[in-house]
């Protein structure tokens, strides 16, 4: 996904008939599922495979009742299971074709080490974590811009334009509220300084913000030093309270906090979202319920009346029908407060109101938390490091690819001048695909200029010179390519 410029209307995710956008999500299901929680996700392959439930069998979410949900204590236990590895051999076996050429063509050059850097780093290796608790969750690049959309909407739903400037009084660090907001509001092109707790009154006010940001308690006492400051900042008319729930005695409380020192119409405007979900949702400004991201995540109620939520595009750690401790009313109707459609949850009733901390900076000495693992090995380097060796394959067996003759680089040969005549040959060796180019140069005294030149389609292993005779003789046994794998 792309980011929205803030001047774009967003489209789709909260104007979309409801009987449509499900349709397009049950599709983003099927596409999930059988190619990237399954074959990803240590967790999710173990417990398809157990249950006896084929991938593609998950054609809609009536199918998806057949996986037992996830609760979170089994997410604690080994976070690190949780996030997609994409290992060649799962996406040969399972990934989307795009992946399969790439990775194929790549073996064909050498240059697999380019696969990863271009094609399955930015969507899967994780380069921002976070906590929630003790797990990890970690984000792709292409999460990562998943995460300042969803920021974007927040301040959208917010009812802030890029005329507003935030204060956010957020403890900076690995949390999802402090990260949600960075990215949100680069994302939408607003003014955000991101003090954190404890900044003086008279650095709040000379900052001049249209909106106060931060969780409950950092508002809480944010307003209470500008009061007792004597300050009155006009054109402060926002409080988005970040990763919590608030009762309505507690919201009007801080409404009548921030009307004592910001404007008077100062509406108090929450985001927070469960561990686990990748995304805080918000709400619209003066309604108290969440909207949702239809295009990103699946939100459905248990039998027993707990909300329970699956991705649908996240990478990184990843969940399918995660309990989230929250029971409530899912509506996908019109909103009557904003008049948007999608989505929306109003929570009756959450295990924690607050997010919950990220725990990391205990007595550990290393920078990188170790995961408190049962059973995976979840040392540091399986956190941040590349896959470690997928040991839950169930045939040891090395999966036999052909690669495809990538005929369309070879056109080069034809059309470089510098070409007189030449003569492909795959061959594979030590079980690692190689190719040598026979070529007979035409006109050129250096050849080294030449090799580059082709080399920037071919990536070759190897190029040999013959005389045009030489060719053509090999040409006539051969043919122009040699397949020898
Ligand atoms: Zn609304």
């Amino acid at each position: 996904m792309r980011a929205v410029p803030a001047n774009v209307a967003s489209v789709q995710w909260d104007h979309e008939k409801p009987k449509n956008r499900q349709r397009e999500q049950e599709e983003q299901l099927r596409e999930y599922v059988a190619h990237h929680l399954y074959p990803y996700s240590p967790f999710y392959r173990r417990r398809f495979d157990s249950a006896g439930i084929a991938p593609r069998t998950i054609s809609g979410f009536d199918d998806l009742a057949k996986l037992e949900p996830t609760r979170w204590s089994d997410v604690t236990a080994e976070p690190i299971a949780f996030v997609l590895r994409p290992t060649e051999r799962a996406i040969i076996r399972f990934g989307e074709r795009r992946l399969i050429s790439a990775i194929t063509r790549a073996k064909l050059r050498g240059k697999v080490s380019q696969v990863n850097r271009d094609l399955i780093d930015p969507a899967y290796k994780p380069v921002h974590w976070h906590f929630d608790g003790d797990v990890p969750v970690g984000y792709s690049m292409e999460d990562v811009e998943r995460l300042s959309e969803a920021g974007r909407r927040v301040l959208q739903l917010a009812g802030l334009s890029r005329d507003d400037a935030i204060v956010d009084v957020t403890p900076p660090g690995p949390s999802l509220e402090f990260w949600q907001l960075v990215d949100g509001a680069r994302s939408a092109g607003l003014s955000a300084v991101h003090f954190g707790p404890g900044v003086s009154a008279d650095r709040i006010a000379a900052a001049a913000p249209t909106v106060l940001a931060g969780p409950p308690d950092a508002l809480g006492a944010a307003l209470e030093a500008l009061r007792a400051g004597n300050h009155r900042i006009e054109g402060l008319r926002t409080l988005l309270v970040l990763g919590a729930l608030l009762d309505d005695p507690d919201r009007t409380a801080l409404r009548v906090a921030g009307q004592q020192v910001g404007e008077h119409g100062l509406e108090v405007v929450l985001a927070w979202a469960p561990a686990g979900v990748r995304a805080m949702w918000g709400e619209c400004r003066g309604g108290k319920v969440f909207h949702t991201y239809p295009d990103l995540e699946w939100l459905e109620t248990l039998p027993d009346g707990e909300i329970a939520w699956t991705s649908l595009s996240w990478h990184g750690t990843v969940f399918a029908r995660l309990r989230t401790g929250v029971s409530g009313t899912l509506e996908d109707v019109t909103c009557e407060n904003c008049g948007r459609t999608g989505p929306r949850l109003s929570v009756s009733s959450a295990s924690s109101a607050r997010r919950p901390s990220p725990v990391w900076a205990d007595s550990a000495p290393a920078v990188v938390p170790s995961a408190p693992a049962k059973s995976a090995p979840a040392s540091p380097g399986s956190m941040f490091g590349r896959a470690p060796a997928d040991d839950d394959e169930e045939d040891d067996d090395e999966v036999q690819v052909l690669v495809p003759l990538d005929v369309d680089a070879l056109n080069v040969l034809d059309e470089h001048p510098g070409v007189a005549a030449w003569q492909a040959e795959y061959r594979r060796v030590d079980g690692v695909d190689e190719l040598i180019v026979f070529v007979a140069p035409a006109g050129v005294d250096r050849l080294g200029p030449l090799f580059r030149e082709l080399d920037l389609t071919l990536s070759a292993t190897q190029y040999v010179v013959q005389r045009p005779e030489q060719i053509a003789e090999r040409r006539r046994r051969d043919g122009a390519v040699v397949d020898q794998r």
